[in-house]
């Protein structure tokens, strides 16, 4: 099949992501071979595929709750035949929130409920996001920008599970499961060998690869490049990624999967190397940096998280969470040493303007942390706080990505609030 003109301008960089989202939003098939398609609705869900197979459809993914029942309509404008296995790629709610729906058509039509697959670790993440609930919620609402967000839990748990690979024939077609650690530990990529079908899940996903979010459990940067040079060995013909549009042709998947795998190996390989000589987590933060001719590539910008959030996370997975400041072992209460500061400054206020100097300057980093330490000085000054919003709208301002710009924004509209209070 040949690529449509939109991917070519995305492939190119011509066209940015959006541009897609807003051309599959109502459900768009590719049609991946003739008994194969891939479902999508925006970029923001995990992409559905569906297999044709003699025993009913296969299903990778299942989408998230408010795309699920349009997917699934999708689908059934294809082939309405019983779904006869549904595979996880990941725990991930954009992945596993459709299965409801599933379950729900197949009760109402007196037909059994698919089997679900996934590796072995799904099970011990939905049991975490019970655990962790509040917190998840939270997060995920800052993240995205929606108060009083409730995250979806409680979605049906897989009935069969792996640890390494799992090989399924399922009528007549064969399916192979391979599992890896990259965003999550629970992953597995699915592929079709006599088809030379790929589909990656998120370990493919249409921006730099997302390993060092801020506020969730600890990714695998390092196994992620080692999961993405297995798939390029497997020599796919078609690449499915977990999110966006599907990529064809032999040279372009290897072409994507070769440099997410070099720009992740070059920040793993050159964290470990600072690591090793006895680096801080400050010099380490300030000393590495992705190649800009990864950044540059319209499958690996930096638009959803951030390299230097991965290498924080790569530092983390091998070094642990003291940074290798003294200070920091056993730190002061951020307020007393925020007032410690103000007194030394001549006041909260000084400490404030010259966060707004420092700002005006470009220097966000030094500015953000002035004016949150005049903040914690003075909580009240609304003056104070009304520097610290605008320091920290300058900070959203100079971010590229969606997460450095949400987390800043928690703070920022905090400030807001406060300085109006
Ligand atoms: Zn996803």
């Amino acid at each position: 099949m040949a690529h449509d003109a939109l991917f070519e301008r995305l492939w190119s960089g011509a066209a940015p992501m959006e541009e897609w989202t807003a051309a599959v939003s109502e459900g768009a098939i590719t049609q991946v071979a003739d008994t194969i398609i891939t479902v999508h609705t925006t970029y923001f869900c995990g992409s559905v595929t569906a297999i044709r197979t003699d025993a009913g459809l296969v299903l990778i993914d299942t989408a998230k709750p408010d795309t699920a029942a349009r997917t699934l309509a999708v689908v059934r404008g294809w082939d309405d035949s019983p779904i006869h296995t549904v595979i996880y790629t990941h725990g991930h709610i954009d992945h596993t929130s459709g299965i409801t729906l599933i379950d729900e058509e197949a009760d109402a039509r007196g037909r059994p409920r698919p089997r679900i697959v996934a590796h072995r670790n799904v099970r011990r993440r939905m049991e975490r996001y019970e655990a962790s609930h509040g917190f998840n919620s939270l997060v995920q609402g800052q993240q995205f920008n929606k108060p009083g967000y409730v995250y979806p839990i409680g979605q049906r748990r897989p009935d069969e599970v792996y640890d390494e690979s799992l090989s399924l024939t399922i009528g007549g077609e064969e399916i192979a499961l391979f599992h890896g650690r990259g965003e999550t530990d629970d992953a597995s990529f699915v592929w079709l060998p006599k088809r030379r079908v790929l589909a990656s899940g998120d370990f493919v996903i249409w921006v730099f690869p997302n390993a060092g979010n801020p506020r969730k459990v600890q990714r695998y940067a390092a196994d992620w490049a080692v999961a993405l040079r297995r798939m390029q060995k497997l020599e796919p013909e078609i690449l499915i990624p977990g999110h966006g549009p599907v990529i064809f042709g032999k040279e372009r998947a290897a072409q994507v999967l070769r440099d997410g795998a070099e720009a992740l190996e070059y920040l793993t390989s050159e964290t470990l190397r600072l690591i090793n000589e006895g680096a801080t987590l400050d010099e380490v933060l300030h000393a590495v940096k992705v190649p800009p001719r990864y950044l540059a590539k319209p499958y690996l910008l930096p638009k959803y998280d951030d390299p230097e959030f991965l290498v924080r996370a790569i530092y983390h997975f091998y070094a642990g969470w003291f940074d290798g400041d003294p200070a920091h072992l056993k730190p002061a209460r951020t307020a007393d040493l925020a007032l410690e500061l103000a007194r030394l400054a001549g006041g909260a206020d000084k400490l404030a303007e010259r966060a707004a100097i420092l700002s005006g300057e470009g220097q966000t980093r030094l500015a953000a942390q002035l004016a949150e330490f005049a903040g914690a000085a003075a909580p009240a000054d609304a003056r104070i706080q009304a520097i610290r919003a605008a320091v920290l709208q300058r900070c959203i301002d100079g971010e590229t990505t969606l997460m450095g710009k949400a987390f800043f924004a928690v703070y920022q509209r905090d400030a807001e609030a406060k300085s109006k209070a």
